[in-house]
């Protein structure tokens, strides 16, 4: 089968791979979809994340064509969202809790990243079945908004462990990317009261505005972000809620400066890897700011995302923007040039 190999930085090669095969405890996925992942493409142009000579690829969506011995529950032609997280076998504190998404052991477990490979190929290999994410599809269910699952569940996850309630008005940082877009029509969907996006440009602002932005803030060209935002509310007062989605230090220290009213709630979605050295607590001392960081998802997200799209009255098609052949993985995803790679929100592979 054809397979993309990640080798580092700028060195993605196809190479012909033998099918996987299934053993105990495993499974082998024939991959309908496989989503490019900004990590994969960070990774692509950095050389950081993933690990070399593997598969990349962790926004999975397969059919199954093999089963191995022990496995219960799943039939040949299943459908399945089989991407991160993994988990341990419930002997670390966190998996104990119910905690999957932050287990101790998930990251070398994590299939595309640093774990088993992933679904850049035409077949993948599902191991420890009991200890892996693995959602059903339903039938008659469009694979291609559910792919988008790795996406909108980190939507999801943050809004669930959040403080965030009917009525509240709430700020999105970063509003634009795939995790924002998700966060604001999920927030919207829940009955948010407004909503400020804080979004660099104006490339994303129409479909901002279909998923229920109220108002999108360009934090580069405004000069009193704090004013624009207390004045749309209307309340003499900042953001309820504040999800930091971007991933970046001035994204971050806007979230921080003038998003999150007093006894407000910061939720940090985006992966800053910066060091930020000029933050002073006392700041937010007085302020009682409430931080609280998200990470990834568990498997009750994913299925809260499947019920919710099931009957189509909520959906993210509209973030596809582009679906492509393995071949061209490197000349049309990883490889994108910037200009180019902000015209689309979602990439998806077609490895068949
Ligand atoms: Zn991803
Ligand atoms: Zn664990």
């Amino acid at each position: 089968m054809k397979a993309a190999v990640y080798y580092g930085k700028h060195d993605v090669r196809m190479e012909d791979r033998p099918v996987p095969k299934a053993g105990p405890n495993q499974m082998v996925v024939k991959i309908n979809y496989v989503g490019l992942c900004g990590t994969d493409v960070d990774a692509y142009q950095t050389g950081n994340f993933l690990r070399r000579g593997m598969v990349p690829g962790h926004e999975n969506i397969g059919t199954v064509t093999e089963i191995g011995e022990g496995v219960t529950g799943y039939s040949l032609g299943d459908r399945l969202l089989c991407g991160p997280p993994s988990f341990c076998e419930a002997l670390c504190a966190s998996c104990q809790r119910g905690e999957t998404n932050i287990c101790v052991n998930a990251l070398e477990t994590t299939r595309g990243i640093q774990g088993p490979d992933g679904g850049y190929a035409a077949y993948m290999l599902l191991q420890d079945v009991s200890h892996a994410v693995l959602v059903k599809i339903p039938d008659a269910f469009d694979l291609k908004t559910a792919v988008l699952y790795d996406v909108v569940c980190v939507g999801i996850h943050a809004i669930r462990i959040s403080r965030f309630r009917f009525g509240d008005n709430v700020v999105v940082s970063g509003g634009g990317g795939p995790v924002g877009l998700s966060m604001v029509r999920l927030l919207k969907a829940s009955g948010a009261r407004n909503i400020v996006v804080l979004q660099r440009g104006t490339h994303r602002s129409e479909i901002l505005k279909r998923y229920g932005a109220d108002l999108i803030i360009d934090p580069e060209t405004t000069e009193d972000i704090r004013g624009a935002i207390v004045d749309f509310f209307g309340t003499g007062e900042l953001a309820d809620i504040v999800f930091e989605c971007a991933g970046t230090k001035q994204s971050l220290k806007n979230c921080f400066a003038y998003a999150t009213r007093l006894g407000g709630q910061a939720v940090m979605v985006g992966q800053v890897t910066e060091a930020i050295d000029n933050i002073v607590p006392s700041d937010y001392f007085v302020k009682e700011l409430d931080l609280q960081f998200s990470f990834v998802f568990t498997a009750k997200d994913v299925e809260i995302y499947i019920d919710m799209l099931k009957d189509g009255k909520i959906d993210f098609r509209e973030m596809v923007t582009g679906v492509i052949p393995l071949a061209d993985v490197v000349e049309k995803g990883l490889g994108l040039v910037r200009d180019e790679r902000r015209k689309h929100i979602k990439i998806l592979i077609d490895p068949s």
